[in-house]
């Protein structure tokens, strides 16, 4: 069983399968690839770190865990244990899809089978099709299209055998390495900044994946309706980095959720993780170039003045205290609250006039839960080019979505208030300790680094450009 997003023993298809095909006996794998690890920052690596420990746990100290590339790793790994067929849950992402088809071939060289068994979402990304036959492009229609075909119950854990490898070095020293961070590939500017450990990040493995949804389910799913946009309160499930690394399958988390207004809110919200899955598999160029065509006419600032403006930004200090309570959430945990996401990227967007990507990076690097789908997809939503984007001309105004989410103030108090002096747990890091002397919920005293109104109005001009610019191309 090779796992790779599916890092959980329960509801787990692919090692139902495995146990099939090995009637019984199992040699679970995860195989470091750096070509998916190297460019991830680390609070993800540190989770993924803890999570196949507590995995290793769980399969009783039998984890194979190797470095390399899959393609030569895999096959020698199966030809060491004596295995006929190597399972896996399907990688739907760009370089996923590529990898299996590498690693099915030189395991068919060897005269070995990959099979593939399940998938980390509700339905399998590119299962859904419109009535023409493509891939949705709009969320309400795909939902209706998902909660139709429907999902199977969870499976119970499979009746195995779990064995290692028997050259197999202690994953300790493997893991050590997963979590110290590397930098490859950032901007060079970015040295500096603050990249991370972040101080709090949620306990790592399925087992506290498990906690975690019985604890929302108990405290917080009857209200998720109603508070899951208010920044106040703990009103969200916070299952995001289980369920990227596949801790938990979204099909648990619906099952445990059962029925009711809670749930039909939550089902709602794990199928746009679906969404953008599918809109990534039918088009992956969308992870890296607008999917609207006027968004490749829209003109962003990338000069000294707009490097200033993003470290502002990235550093919490753009003198809006929503904008900045969520970056500085970013870097504490490692997640912010989807309502912070969405305000704090509009702002780097539409305020800055800097491109998604560079922002989306900065989120990929930090997020725990970074996924290249919904994090992508998310951004493309604010910049008004993704697939069933928001218009263009609806732009975050900061300091009316504090008012109206954070009305209590309690949320920039976290994470910009003055108590913060006093608090422990910080970073360390001089570049993200507490901003001094800031006061809570009332106009921010602090200087703003842009004026919303002016940039709201540039944005404007901006967006009605591009697209004039992709009329005019398109004759
Ligand atoms: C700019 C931007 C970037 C984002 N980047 C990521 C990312 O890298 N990884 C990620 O998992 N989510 C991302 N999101 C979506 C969303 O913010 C997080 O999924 C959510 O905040 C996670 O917290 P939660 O588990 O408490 O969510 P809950 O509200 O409890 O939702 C339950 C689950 O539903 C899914 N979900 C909820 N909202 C969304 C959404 N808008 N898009 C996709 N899935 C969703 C997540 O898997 C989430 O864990 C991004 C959103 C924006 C606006």
């Amino acid at each position: 069983m090779w796992f790779r997003r599916d890092l959980r023993l329960d509801d787990n298809p692919a090692l139902h399968e495995a146990a099939r095909a090995g009637s019984g006996r199992v040699v679970p794998l995860f195989v470091l690839d750096p070509k998916v690890y190297g460019p991830v920052g680390p609070n993800r690596r540190s989770f993924l770190a803890g999570t196949l420990a507590a995995l290793d746990r769980e399969l009783g100290g039998t984890l194979v865990v190797r470095r390399g590339s899959p393609a030569t790793v895999v096959p020698a790994v199966a030809r060491e244990v004596g295995a006929s067929t190597v399972v896996v849950t399907r990688g739907s992402g760009p370089y996923g899809a590529r990898r299996d088809t590498w690693v099915g071939e030189a395991l068919a060289g060897d005269g070995l089978q990959l099979v593939v068994a399940g998938s980390p979402y509700l339905v399998t990304p590119g299962t859904l099709r419109t009535s023409t036959g493509g891939g949705f492009g709009v969320f309400s229609a795909f939902l209706r299209a998902l909660e139709r075909a429907g999902w199977p119950a969870p499976l119970p854990e499979p009746d195995a055998r779990y064995e290692g490898a028997p050259s197999d070095a202690r994953a300790e020293d493997l893991l050590a390495g997963v979590a110290s961070p590397g930098s490859a590939g950032l901007p060079e500017w970015w040295q500096g900044l603050p990249l991370g450990p972040a101080a709090r990040l949620p306990e790592p493995g399925p087992r506290a994946a498990r906690s975690a949804l019985e604890r929302f389910v108990r405290a917080g799913l009857d209200s998720y309706a109603e508070r899951r946009d208010d920044l106040g309160v703990e009103g969200t499930s916070r299952l995001s980095a289980y369920l990227h690394f596949g801790c938990l399958h979204p099909r648990t988390v619906l099952a445990r959720a059962g029925t009711g207004r809670g749930a039909d809110r939550l089902r709602s919200e794990l199928a746009w993780r679906d969404f953008y899955a599918d809109v990534l598999w039918h088009r992956p160029q969308s992870a890296r170039e607008p999917l609207q065509a006027f968004g490749r006419h829209l003109r962003w600032d990338e000069d000294g003045t707009a490097r200033e403006r993003f470290i502002a930004w990235a550093t919490a200090r753009t003198g809006y205290d929503l904008v900045d309570a969520a970056m500085r959430q970013l870097l504490e945990e490692g997640w912010a609250h989807n309502r912070a996401r969405m305000v704090a990227a509009s702002f780097l967007v539409k305020d800055l006039h800097i491109d998604w990507r560079l922002g989306a990076r900065w989120y990929m690097w930090h997020l725990v839960d970074g996924d290249l789908a919904s994090n992508q997809h998310g951004w493309q939503w604010v910049a008004g080019t993704g697939t069933d984007a928001a218009p263009f001309h609806r732009i975050f105004n900061p300091e009316l979505q504090r008012q109206r989410f954070d009305p209590t103030g309690s949320y920039v108090a976290r994470y910009l208030g003055p108590e913060r002096e006093h608090r422990s747990g910080g970073t360390g890091d001089a570049q993200t300790a507490p901003l001094p002397g800031l006061a809570v919920a009332q106009a921010s005293p602090r200087p703003r680094l842009v004026d919303h109104a002016h940039e709201r109005a540039e944005a404007l001009a901006r967006f009605a450009a591009a697209r004039e610019r992709a009329r005019l191309s398109d004759r």
